[in-house]
This record gives C-alpha cells, sequence and structure tokens, in this order.
C-alpha cells in the first residue's frame, strides 16, 4: 500500500467528533443552563446533579466536580492534610497531570516500579519504597486496567497509608466486583477532551472519607467554605479557583447517561480484537482477573522483543502511518527525567533519600517500567471504533508478524 491510497485515520479517535458522541442530549441541556442565565452554580443546577448522579453510580458517600483532574489530586493532597514535604508514592508511567500535584503541594514524590505487562504500579515496589515518611498513595489505574488494589489497599492498611485513585483512564472499571475509585480516601477522574467521557476540560472527585467534602469544596473555592454565593469573612487557607461551570456539567450529565454503552461498546469492541489476536504468539493481549473489568481508555498491545525481534517499532510506525496509535510521552521519557524535578525533591524506590535533581531514565530498580516501555503499542480507543476498524487492525497486526 501506498501512503496515498491510506484512508485518512484507522480508528475514530477522541481528539475530535469522530471518537466522541456529542449529540441533541448535550445540545438540549447546554440551551437549558443558557436559557437560565446561570453559567456558574453549585446549587441547584447541573454541578449538583452531576455529583449527586457519579456519586451515586459508584455507591460513594459524594462527589465534588472540578476544573480538571489535576486539580483534583491536588486538592486531594491538600484535604488529607498530610504534613509538609510528606512523601507520596507513585507511578513514573501516568499523566504529568496525576503527579505534578505532589510536587506542587509542596510533598515528595516517590517512584516505585511498574508491571512490564500492565505498566500498572507493582505493590512489592510501592511496599519496598515506603519509609517513615510516607504519608499516601496515588495509584493510577492505567489505560483502564485496574492495579492491584487488594495487595495495594493491605500494604496501604499496614503502613498507615492514605489512597488517591487517579481513574482519569479508568471509568467503570472494577477490581474484585468492586468499583475502582471507591479504594481509597478520595478518586479523581479526568473530563478532558480524551478522557472516555467528556466536556472538553473538567474533573471529578469521589469523596470515599465523607469528612474531606468540606475541606475539598473549600480548596477549589478559594478557601471560601460554603459555596459559590458564601459570604463568609475569614478565609482559613489559600486556596484555588478550580470550579466547574454549569456549561461543563450540562456536557458531562448528557455524556454521564450514555457512559454505561460506552464502556460496553470499548469493552466488546476490545474483546474481538483479544480474540483475533490470540493465536499470535509473542504478543500479549489485555487479560483480565476474575471480578476485574478493564474499560479501555486505550488498548494496549504488548510485543515480546525476544520472541519478536524489531516487531513492536514496526507495528507501532504502520499503525501511526494510519493514525491509530497514540504516543503518550510518558512511554518515552518517564516522569522522574522530567526538570520539574531539577527544582523539586523526589526519590525513586531503593534510594534512601528524596534529593532534587531529575533522575536518569535507566534508573536501577525500574526493570518493569523499562520492558514496559520497550513492548508497549497504544491504540486510540472509543466508543466509535467498529468491528471493521477491529478486523482492519488485526490484519494489519498479523501481516507485521509474519514478516518478522
Ligand atoms: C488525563 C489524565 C490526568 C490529567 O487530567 P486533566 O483533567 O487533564 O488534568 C491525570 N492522570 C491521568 C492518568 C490522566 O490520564
Amino acid at each position: 500500500m501506498t501512503t496515498e491510497t491510506l484512508p485518512e485515520r484507522w480508528i475514530p479517535c477522541e481528539e475530535d467528533a469522530s471518537g466522541h458522541s456529542f449529540g441533541p442530549e448535550e445540545l438540549a441541556a447546554v440551551t437549558e443552563v443558557l436559557g437560565t442565565g446561570r453559567l456558574l452554580s453549585d446549587s441547584g443546577g447541573f454541578v449538583g446533579r452531576l455529583e449527586t448522579a457519579f456519586a451515586a453510580r459508584y455507591g460513594a458517600p459524594a462527589a465534588v466536580a472540578c476544573s480538571s483532574a489535576t486539580s483534583a489530586i491536588h486538592a486531594a493532597l491538600v484535604a488529607l492534610g498530610l504534613g509538609r514535604g510528606a512523601e507520596v508514592i507513585t507511578t513514573p508511567l501516568s499523566d504529568i497531570g496525576g503527579v505534578a500535584p505532589i510536587a506542587a503541594a509542596g510533598l515528595v514524590p516517590v517512584f516505585a516500579d511498574v508491571d512490564p505487562i500492565t505498566g500498572n504500579l507493582d505493590p512489592d515496589s510501592v511496599e519496598a519504597a515506603v519509609s517513615a515518611r510516607t504519608e499516601a498513595i496515588v495509584v493510577t489505574h492505567l489505560v483502564g486496567k485496574p492495579c492491584d488494589m487488594t495487595r495495594i489497599a493491605a500494604l496501604a492498611q499496614r503502613h498507615g497509608l492514605a489512597i488517591i485513585e487517579d481513574c482519569a483512564q479508568a471509568y467503570d472499571a472494577r477490581h474484585a466486583d468492586v468499583p475502582v475509585g471507591t479504594f481509597g480516601a478520595v478518586a479523581c477522574y479526568s473530563t478532558q477532551q480524551t478522557k472516555h467521557i467528556s466536556a472538553g476540560e473538567g474533573g471529578l472527585m469521589l469523596v470515599n472519607d465523607p469528612s474531606l467534602t468540606v475541606p475539598l469544596r473549600s480548596w477549589i473555592n478559594k478557601g471560601v467554605e460554603g459555596g459559590v454565593r458564601s459570604r463568609t469573612e475569614d478565609h482559613p487557607i489559600a486556596g484555588v479557583n478550580a470550579r466547574m461551570t454549569e456549561l461543563q456539567a450540562a456536557v458531562l450529565c448528557a455524556q454521564l447517561e450514555k457512559l454505561t454503552g460506552f464502556v460496553a461498546t470499548r469493552v466488546a469492541r476490545a474483546q474481538e480484537l483479544s480474540d483475533a489476536l490470540a493465536d499470535l504468539p509473542g504478543i500479549t493481549c489485555p487479560s483480565s482477573g476474575p471480578g476485574e473489568l478493564q474499560t479501555y481508555w486505550k488498548y494496549l498491545l504488548s510485543v515480546d522483543p525476544e520472541a519478536l525481534p524489531g516487531v513492536r517499532d514496526r507495528l507501532d510506525a504502520e499503525l501511526d502511518a494510519r493514525h491509530a496509535v497514540v504516543q503518550p510521552c510518558y512511554l518515552h521519557l518517564p516522569l522522574f527525567t522530567k526538570s520539574l524535578f531539577d527544582r523539586h525533591p523526589t526519590r525513586l524506590v531503593g534510594e534512601p533519600e528524596a534529593a532534587t535533581g531529575r533522575r536518569d531514565a535507566k534508573a536501577d530498580a525500574f526493570d518493569g517500567m523499562r520492558e514496559f516501555i520497550d513492548r508497549a503499542v497504544v491504540l486510540w480507543w472509543n466508543e466509535r471504533i467498529t468491528g471493521e476498524d477491529v478486523a482492519r487492525i488485526s490484519d494489519l497486526v498479523h501481516t507485521v508478524v509474519a514478516a518478522g
């Protein structure tokens, strides 16, 4: 095939309408907001409705809407009241928005290693990373695959650590028949353009510890307690403004109604692709344990570099030419290599003390992470993918693997 005959794009993509389902429902909700003239509200409007529906979806006591997952994680760290300079264990393979808030909140990110196939935090490495200064863990369920929350919750309890779940990529996922997002004190979701549901930007916090609802709301509302129209005279904390608008919430209320269907399609198409690739030695498709539901923010293929030398890179290039793969930057450069850590202290598992200065991607104790980076192929995935898209991808993978 020459480049000219290639279709523009093989997979619908969440960066534009091809990978999203915005329709009359979103339009009606936005029109309703404009009709009221109240584009900011935290009582009785769409923000309130969204929070109630989101908490109910996962059986959590409360939810708080905000401006992004980045601000949600920041709010959660602040609301937990961690000690100044406390350590927070997290993953080197995530969106920077999952980890920068740790440094921004004056805390020390401690990076643990990940599983070579899933890229999720390795509970053994998390346990090895715990020190006397560790107070919390930020757990990211990468591309919608749940982390082993049974083991992570157990070790967190043993060491007295708070858990913040980063569920930006894991709407509706389940571990051991329990929704992810309900294992820790707070779980953070993103409604940015590329996520399962979107309003362009936005964030949601699922609050499992109800005592945190007031400090979470206060932090995202400039330190004011009591909501948008509160007349309090004192301002006890230096908060930020990270509120969600009614327009965003209107879109998200309509999107949330569709989420079950979105997830069902993502899961069904993923299963079709996994079935079609099951006979290929050296290719590992996503697999799920008992009681586990992964909800495929992206579809992650893992190519064994020893069984299939060079195939990962060729497959990535072929799929990239068809606009079918995402290249998240954290798959090339782990977060601890970023220059922000020239100014903020960090610690890697195995290091005795936190220190400033970015670290090298070849750092010790990250074999799992490097193997993951060498093996991963990450396909765009969303509710608009068809059986034909899946068949085209399967054919291409078979062809590239056969060519060796
Ligand atoms: C998208 C994403 C974030 C950041 O979300 P924003 O809403 O863009 O701030 C954080 N963590 C993960 C895992 C993400 O995928």
